[in-house]
């Protein structure tokens, strides 16, 4: 199983402090607050537009649950290979700025482009979960600023795109003390949203 850790800096600094925070912090489980072993960690290869990164994945045993949990950087979806930031970025061009389907993944050069396959399926999946975000993220803008008024007339894909990006300048005037302009919208996303609604 996963758990999304809230890291708002950038695989740049992940990679520097990773090691030492799970080495350092006690950690205990999810389910049952009882003790866990460290379990290593494995490594991934994630993408933006222009690096390949190798990032070390570290996971944790918990013996009374019998489960291992895997930690996986907000900047990233699981199993994901491309960067949240990547992903929003295309999606973004293609239903905010309507660049079709076949000119959206070769729209700006890249070292690391998707192919036009790929980003149908990464459409295909986000609207497949889109009615479910926008009514979990209605919800939200309401109770962090009842009487918003929120965007009508938009299919679920835009108003997750446009409401994402709301809540995320709420949630960044809420804790001004946070760090939190570097989350990208589907960073906070998966922050906020229950684990069957990732974006
Ligand atoms: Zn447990």
């Amino acid at each position: 199983m996963t758990i999304i850790l809230p890291f708002p800096d950038g695989v740049t600094a992940y990679l520097s402090i990773i090691s030492n925070w799970y080495w350092t912090t006690q950690h205990s489980c999810p389910c049952c607050k009882g003790k866990t072993h460290r379990n290593g960690n494995y490594e991934r290869n994630v993408y933006s537009r222009d690096e390949c990164y190798v990032i070390p994945i570290f996971r944790l045993y918990y013996p009374s649950c019998k489960t291992s949990f895997s930690f996986i950087p907000s900047f990233i979806k699981p199993y994901a290979r491309f960067l949240n930031a990547y992903r929003f970025d295309l999606l973004q061009h293609h239903v905010v700025e309507e660049v079709s389907i076949r000119q959206t993944p070769s729209r700006s050069s890249t070292k690391h482009s998707v192919s036009t396959c790929t980003f149908r399926r990464w459409l295909k999946q986000f609207k497949s979960i889109a009615p479910k975000i926008s009514k979990h993220l209605a919800a939200r803008l309401l109770e962090l600023r009842p009487g918003l008024s929120v965007p009508k007339g938009l299919s679920d894909v835009a108003f997750v795109l446009n409401a994402g990006q709301v809540l995320k300048l709420i949630v960044q005037s809420l804790l001004p003390e946070e760090p939190l302009h570097n989350y990208g919208v589907f960073d906070m996303l998966n922050i906020l949203l229950p684990d069957n609604l990732l974006v």
